[in-house]
Formats: C-alpha cells, structure tokens, sequence
C-alpha cells in the first residue's frame, strides 16, 4: 500500500513549497492537485464554456482528457500530448477556478484521478480537500495556513518572478481572498481543517522550519 502524505490549506499559505521539499526529502513524489483544477479551468475558458454556469460545467467536464504520468519527483500532467506550463497561473485562471471547482462532476473527476495516482508510489498531495475527502484517512494530515497579508506577499513575489503577472499587492490579496471565499463555502468538499490534522501557521516562518516540522510529524505518523 501507497503512503499518503496530504496537505491542505488556503491559497499562498506555501502548500506547494513544502510538499515539493518535503517530497524530495522523503522519497514521495509531490502532487499539486490545484494544477488539475486550473487545467479544467483553461480548458472551459480555451472551449468557450460558461464557468459560472455549473450544468454547462458538468457536461463538459468528462470531455476533458488528462494525461498523468511520475516526471522528476512530481507527477506531471499533460493535455492532448502537452505540458500546460504557465498558461494554467494566470490572473484569469485565478478569477475562473473557485468557480469550476464547485462542481461536483469535476471534484469527482480530479478527485478520481489523485486517488489512482497511488499506483505509482508514496504521495505528497497538497490542495484544498486533499485531507478531508481525498485522502482522510492518510495517517500524515496537515492544514498549513498563514496571514492573508503574508500569502498575499509570497504569491505577489512568485508571480512576478515567474513573468505570469504584474499586480498589485491588494490586488493579488483580493484575488486569494476572493477564492478562499469560494472555496470554504462551496457544497462539495469545503476548505476547512479536517479533524485530527495538524495545524501549522507559516506566517512568521522560514519555508526550511515549516518543511523540517512536517518531516518530523510524518516521521511520528508512519513510524
Ligand atoms: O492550489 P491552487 O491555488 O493552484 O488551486 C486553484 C483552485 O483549485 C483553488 O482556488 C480551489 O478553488 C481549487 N482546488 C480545489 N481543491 C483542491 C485543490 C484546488 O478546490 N484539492
């Protein structure tokens, strides 16, 4: 049996840092499970579907083929033979994907496909309902989380590093708080802290001490 490591948490609360460090410190290979959600979004927006409107959503939801195979540590994702790279981190992305990801019939999907993924070895899975629906019974549960100031901050610099974008810092903070909003009201599988998990707030600390934090509790977990 395939180990899971999961993690949760709002947006820019360093999800992906961690796990990805985490993952190459332990042997797993990460998972970024908003990638699936986001490759969902770009397609609606590529086919002109209507992200607000849920059965339209639905129908197309199934239509959308996702390749996933173990690439360097992660598992890597592929849409008709290619990588999305940066098409799936721009500000529309953002403004779109809250909104698909309260569909049932894509939760379903993506939740499917990041379950499978077990048949390729141990997991660091980070997300939104990675905890709480996907994999709650994982031993190893985490819910990182951090000022809306400090995500804002982490996000604003990633961005403009990568070239995606070049926004404001109240801007890039409305658009977290905007998709937090979604996120934690939404039907299916809210963003909330699952029981049990460890709560870990990175807001006043180095990516190094949260990463060597979680090592050490899934250490305690599986041991
Ligand atoms: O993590 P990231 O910001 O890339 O996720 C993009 C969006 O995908 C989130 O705002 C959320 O709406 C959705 N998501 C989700 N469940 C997950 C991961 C992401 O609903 N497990």
């Amino acid at each position: 049996m395939s180990r899971v490591i999961a993690i949760d948490g709002p947006s820019g609360a360093g999800k992906s840092s961690v796990s990805r460090i985490v993952g190459k410190k332990l042997g797993f290979l990460h998972v970024d499970s908003g990638a699936l959600y986001r490759i969902m979004t770009w397609q609606a927006l590529v086919r002109k579907v209507d992200t607000d409107n849920p059965d339209e959503v639905a129908a197309f939801a199934p239509t959308v083929e996702i390749e996933c195979r173990p690439e360097n540590g992660a598992i890597a994702y592929y849409v008709g033979g290619e990588p999305p790279g940066d098409r799936i981190r721009t500000p529309e992305i953002n403004a779109h994907a809250s909104q698909v990801a309260t569909v049932k019939a894509v939760r379903d999907k993506i939740t499917a496909l990041l379950r499978d993924m077990t048949r390729f070895g141990n997991l660091v899975v980070e997300g939104r309902d990675i905890t709480t629906a996907v994999f709650p019974d994982s031993p190893a549960r985490f819910y990182l989380t951090a000022s809306a100031e400090a995500r804002a901050r982490r996000r604003q610099k990633e961005e403009v590093e990568k070239g995606i974008a070049n926004q404001s810092a109240a801007a890039v903070k409305a658009s977290l708080l905007a998709r937090d909003a979604i996120d934690s009201t939404r039907k299916y599988a809210p963003l909330r802290k699952a029981d049990g998990a460890i709560e870990i707030d990175s807001s006043d600390l180095t990516l190094e001490q949260v990463v060597d934090i979680v090592v050490e509790k899934v250490n305690e977990a599986f041991n």
